[in-house]
């Protein structure tokens, strides 16, 4: 600690303690702060204690060494800096309108400065005469330029940022009406570096810092904020990345390894006659290449002695259902049980029945069990599973109730694994007193970056390769002033015998709306198809009434379905080949995807047509170029997370991780993430408790940011 330490209050603080302490201090307690602000960085921005504003990183930095000129502004320009004079200063207008207008120039032109509020405030602040840099964004007028509420700064007060990098921080509506915009945030970060003396303990320890290269932190915490240069602010970017990925994966490789010499797998290690003798009789067809490289994976993990966690993924129709039971199969050739989770009852209904059909007269017992399964019904299945009567069950959540117990579950499958949440997971954990082998299976394509940070502990197996025979969905993007050509082409495939999808977005905050939009589709559908049947299905209906309607269509007694997007997950009717997804626009890239999945599952060639209306932003317009463009779910996964940021992404909101990264993208910086896990991973070889004297900072560092995080990962 400096000697000149400004800190307020008693100075006892060691400078090892300062992150600590940081921590623990409140932001009132900034001066120039105050309780009220501190409640409005806390409500608006998530920020209460003083390391939270330290860790508040600018969004962007404009490069202030540069002016432009007010001859040269046209058209709609990003922020901009002027230099010159004020001319003159008006009121004008009542009311709302009521503003002040300063008519400034360069010299080469004319601009308006203009304020709708603060008005008696700009007006005393600045003169005319004087030589001011004036910083916003012009706007278009009538024939000239204006900029609201500009950023001023006398020459001399500019002196302070001549270097020329100005970040930005976001701020909302609620924060501005504080007074705390970009620039009082800037000078709170200032306030705040002051009062710690410009230091700021170091994170890495001196190996890592000494191999990587990477500023130390102090620089690293004082460029962000205040670069010095544009190298610099680079460096900065690159450490604070780099750092808090660095230890993200220090935390889930060392849970990993944690997990991993402390649990015990079962050991499933014979192949005996139940896998080979569905394997030899009664496989309907060849398994691909892909489907028996993840069963041979997975054959290795069960025998192993060390408990399976294996993340499945497969596109849509990639022949996961098999691959599930091959292994429920192995569970039970070595007297387990297996169990198959489900997110819908529709879903858990067709798992059991295709697994019903594939074995056959195979001696195997199969139960079912769901919300709907009669309670007489469940009288005689609970105490079968319970007993080991029962060789595996498929349901939906149901399972995991804690009626429900099994006498040695071996292995459990959970199929499209993003619906459910990490805690309905860990129950499974404890259906038999001992650990299962768990398989999660998903058709949503998880970018690597994002595998390796939500599930970096989990071992991944893809089948990335469909059963052959399958014809390419072929994607169209339509306007939807063409309804009557989409009608036509509909109704020349549903007279060739096939079976027709329409998909309503339904999103909470327009619920009503997009009800309407879907009834009134239903209304048109019936009136143009007169001679089809045509049904409907929705969030609103009883499960009862939405299975009856959809068995309907799985049974082929109504040709065209509509739907909001309840059909999304895992429906499989190979019949039906085409799907028409109404406001496309709506939907995200992998929603997209797994609707068109829904179609070409049969030998036929399929359609999935996107209809949105016209006016289309950019993003938006990508993204319905990528689906018509490429039918590979890595590929759109990945182009999802570019275009969307991980935030979004379906699998990471319920994930239980909560995957706050400040500064870091797993859209853009999956090399730095791919780095700061070989480091971490070097580091654990070496060191694995980082139990020496060298990596007493990391092990400090991790204890303070995961230590109150319930240990999510050593359960899902
Ligand atoms: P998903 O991976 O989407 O769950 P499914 O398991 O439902 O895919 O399989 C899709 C369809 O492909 C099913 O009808 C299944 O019987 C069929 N299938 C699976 N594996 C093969 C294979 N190796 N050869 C031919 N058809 C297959
Ligand atoms: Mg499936």
């Amino acid at each position: 600690m400096p000697s000149t330490c400004s800190w307020p209050g008693p100075c006892f603080i060691k400078p090892c303690q300062y992150m600590i302490e940081l921590d623990k201090r409140a932001l009132m307690y900034l001066p120039g702060l105050g309780p009220k602000k501190a409640e409005v960085l806390q409500k608006e921005a998530g920020l209460v204690s003083f390391l939270d504003l330290l860790y508040y990183f600018p969004y962007k930095y404009i490069d202030r060494s540069r002016f432009y000129t007010i001859a040269s502004i046209a058209g709609d320009m990003a922020y901009i800096q002027l230099k010159g004079r004020i001319l003159s200063f008006e009121t004008l207008g009542e009311g709302r309108a009521r503003r002040l207008v300063a008519r400034f120039t360069d010299g080469t032109g004319m601009i308006d400065l203009v304020w709708f509020k603060g008005i008696a405030y700009a007006k005393e602040k600045y003169q005319t005469g004087k030589e001011y840099i004036v910083f916003g964004k012009p706007t278009e007028f009538g024939r000239t330029y204006n900029i609201a509420h500009p950023d001023i700064d006398s020459i001399d007060q500019a002196g302070q940022v001549a270097n020329g990098l100005t970040p930005f921080y976001n701020t909302t509506e609620k924060m501005k009406k504080a007074f705390l915009n970009s620039r009082t945030i800037q000078n709170l970060q200032y306030t705040l570096l002051n009062l710690i003396g410009w230091d700021i303990p170091e994170t890495l320890s001196p190996d890592v810092l000494g191999r990587t290269r990477m500023l130390p932190m102090t620089e690293a915490m004082r460029n962000i904020h205040f670069p010095e240069s544009a190298e610099k602010l680079k460096a900065a970017q690159l450490r604070l990345k780099f750092d808090e990925l660095f230890f993200i994966q220090l935390h889930i490789l060392q849970t990993a390894a944690y997990r991993k010499l402390r649990l015990k797998g079962l050991v499933c290690a014979t192949v005996g006659s139940h896998f080979n003798t569905f394997y030899s009789d009664y496989l309907p067809f060849e398994l691909t290449e892909a489907q028996k490289r993840v069963v041979r994976e997975i054959r290795a993990d069960l025998g192993s002695g060390r408990q399976m966690n294996r993340l499945l993924q497969g596109d849509v129709g990639s022949g996961k259902t098999l691959v599930a039971l091959l292994s429920m199969l192995l569970a039970i050739d070595n007297n387990y049980q297996a169990c198959m989770m489900a997110p819908t009852e529709i879903l858990a209904n067709q798992h059991y029945a295709t697994v019903m059909n594939f074995l056959g007269d195979m001696d195997i017992r199969v139960a079912l069990l769901t919300g709907s399964t009669k309670k007489k019904e469940r009288d005689r299945l609970l105490p079968a599973i319970a007993a080991g009567e029962t060789d595996i069950v498929i349901g939906t959540h149901a399972l995991i109730e804690e009626t429900v117990v099994f006498s040695s579950l071996g292995l459990a499958i959970i199929d499209e694994q993003h619906r459910f949440g990490v805690e309905q997971r860990s129950r499974l954990w404890q259906k038999s007193g001992q650990v299962p082998h768990v398989l999660v299976m998903t058709a949503t394509p998880i970018p690597r970056t994002l595998a390796m940070t939500l599930y970096g502990d989990l071992d991944v197996s893809l089948i990335d390769q469909l059963p052959p025979g399958r014809k390419p969905v072929l994607t169209l993007h339509r306007y939807d002033n063409k309804k009557k050509e989409l009608y036509e082409f509909l109704r020349k495939e549903i007279r060739l015998g096939r079976q027709v999808y329409v998909v309503y977005p339904m999103i909470e905050e327009s619920e009503k709306l997009d009800y309407k939009n879907l009834e009134e589709g239903f209304e048109v559908f019936k009136e143009v198809f007169p001679e089809y049947k045509v049904c409907m299905v929705h969030g609103r209906m009883k499960a009862a009434e939405k299975e009856g309607e959809m068995r309907k269509f799985i049974s082929g007694e109504t040709q065209i379905l509509l739907a909001t997007t309840v059909i999304e997950v895992g429906v499989n009717v190979p019949n039906a080949s085409v799907m028409v997804i109404e406001s496309a626009e709506r939907f995200g890239l992998s929603q997209l995807h797994q609707l068109r999945g829904r179609v070409g599952r049969g030998g036929e060639q399929s359609y999935c047509i996107l209809v949105s209306s016209y006016k289309l932003s950019n993003e938006t317009r990508k993204r319905l170029e990528i689906m018509v463009q490429t039918n590979n779910g890595f590929e759109i996964a990945e182009a999802d997370l570019r275009l969307r940021g991980h935030g979004d992404l379906e699998g990471t909101r319920q994930s239980g991780i909560g995957l706050d990264l400040k500064i870091a993208s797993l859209g853009s910086d999956g090399q730095i993430l791919q780095y700061a896990r070989d480091i971490a991973h070097e580091i654990l070889t070496a060191d694995p408790e980082l139990s020496t004297p060298a990596h007493q900072t990391l092990r400090n560092r991790l204890k303070t940011l995961f230590s109150h995080k319930i240990n999510w990962r050593m359960i899902s």
